[in-house]
């Protein structure tokens, strides 16, 4: 189980798939029994499989998965059984927004019978799958997506690391509770991912979240805020790694 997410600098030599699936293969070591990947265009293109990296690699051979910014994920199941249907990334009904998780939604259940009520319909047995409906109904409030995302984590229980791209969007959030993110500073672009050895190829300067902590990765710019939204200082380490 890991998660990976990456925003190109735009000077368009490393293309986002391609960090994403290198990212994965370099989180193969923690396990998983699927996986699978959102990139953010104009719309978003998600691909998921349930088996190892090949199937996914098979499904996003065609080459129409491109975009600015984008996610990925190895899953170890929890909550439904290994599938395609319930492999991560996840999305609303109308795919504005892809989310990516590793922990327990405790409260999972709550939240689910309260969107259903309100008419939100769900394809998988995830707990995870209430992220993304959370953040569609923020957005029908009339947010933004930054104010959307924060929304729909203040409302989870649980473990969590998270990530999310929303469609016409070169912005990756993330924010972590009890599940490790790391941050890395690219020449080429911006990282995050549940572990170092997913970026390592392109980066050793990270920066360590903390529980509680959100992440807003740009072209430009990688911005920490604490809950409330306030910056957090954050120092940039440059780590010695034997990939
Ligand atoms: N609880 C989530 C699921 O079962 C995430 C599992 C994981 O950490 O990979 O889909």
């Amino acid at each position: 189980c890991g998660i990976i997410g990456y925003v190109g600098d735009q000077r368009g030599d490393t293309d986002v798939l391609d960090v994403l699936m290198t990212g994965l293969s370099g989180l193969e070591y923690r396990g998983y029994d699927s996986a699978g990947v959102a990139v953010a265009d104009s719309s978003l293109a998600v691909r998921k499989r349930e088996g190892d990296l090949s199937a996914l690699e098979s499904a996003v051979a065609d080459g129409s998965v491109e975009g600015a910014a984008g996610i990925g994920h190895t899953r170890w199941s929890t909550h439904g059984p290994p599938s395609d249907v319930n492999a991560h990334p996840h999305t609303d009904a109308d795919d504005r927004v892809a989310v990516v998780h590793n922990g327990i939604i405790e409260n999972y259940g709550s939240l689910r019978d309260e969107l259903e009520d309100r008419g939100y319909e769900f394809e998988s047995e995830t707990d995870t799958e209430v992220v993304p409906h959370l953040i569609a109904d923020a957005l029908s409030g009339g947010v933004e997506p930054e104010t959307a995302f924060r929304r729909a984590i203040g409302r989870l229980e649980g473990s969590y690391a998270i990530a999310a791209v929303f469609s016409g969007s070169e912005t990756v959030y993330a924010a972590r509770e009890e599940s490790p993110l790391v941050l890395g500073v690219g020449d080429g672009g911006h990282y995050l991912a549940s572990d170092v050895p997913a970026f390592i190829e392109y980066t050793d300067r990270v920066i360590y979240l903390d529980d509680g902590e959100f992440a807003t990765i740009e072209p430009s710019s990688v911005v920490v805020t604490d809950d409330e939204g306030t910056v957090v200082d954050t120092s940039i380490e440059t780590i010695e790694w034997d990939a």
